[in-house]
């Protein structure tokens, strides 16, 4: 087995709970340093905490870009409720940005990235969902949603497949962003940010 192949498969036998666990010290991982009990989350709560952790993610961001190598084509991959999109605390349709997530994609689409979105929610909402991305200002590249087959797997394995298959077209995986475990574990990126959950209380 080659260097490259024992390191992804380290990296995919993480378990999905271990990353969250994991401090902002690592370098590849950057979690979300939560203000509140799960049982006291609320908007202004979560607001602060996702800022807290884009404001991490920005400053990453600028600096990968500027670094971009020659032919090298940029993307990042997104999940969609409770990270690009306020599902829990939305009332509406179309669902409200979650704003610092917005920010830092805004600020990448700005500069050449594609935006991949990564969602379990199933393919019979996709055109719905891709219209409320647009109608908040994401730049959608790509909208990964689960057709039949894979409401069976393991979200966090189909999840992976998706990422397998962005850089199949040619993309480096820059940076992963979501609110679960679920989303970020399997590798394919390098670097993830994990938005809080609260223990799970946010989808
Ligand atoms: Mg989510």
């Amino acid at each position: 087995m080659t260097a490259v192949a024992t390191a992804a498969v380290t990296a995919m036998a993480v378990p999905a709970g271990a990353q969250a666990a994991t401090a902002t010290s690592t370098s590849t991982v950057a979690t979300a340093t939560t203000t509140a009990a799960a049982e006291d989350v609320d908007y202004d709560t979560w607001q602060a905490d996702c800022q807290a952790l884009m404001n991490q993610a920005l400053p990453y961001l600028k600096q990968r870009i500027a670094a971009t190598k020659p032919g090298e084509k940029q993307a990042i991959v997104l999940d969609i409720d409770n990270t690009t999109l306020e599902t829990d605390f939305g009332f509406s349709y179309p669902q409200p940005a979650n704003k610092p997530v917005l920010d830092v994609a805004k600020y990448a689409q700005d500069h050449g990235v594609s935006l991949f979105f990564v969602t379990a929610r199933p393919g019979i909402i996709a055109g719905v969902t891709d219209y409320n991305l647009k109608y908040v200002g994401y730049k959608v590249s790509g909208l990964y949603v689960r057709g039949l087959f894979d409401l069976f797997k393991d979200v966090a394995a189909y999840k992976t497949a998706q990422r397998v298959d962005i850089e199949s077209k040619g993309y480096t995986i820059i940076a992963n962003i979501g609110n679960s475990a679920t989303d970020l574990s399997g590798g394919h990126a390098e670097k993830t940010f994990k938005l809080p959950d609260y223990d799970g209380q946010l989808s």
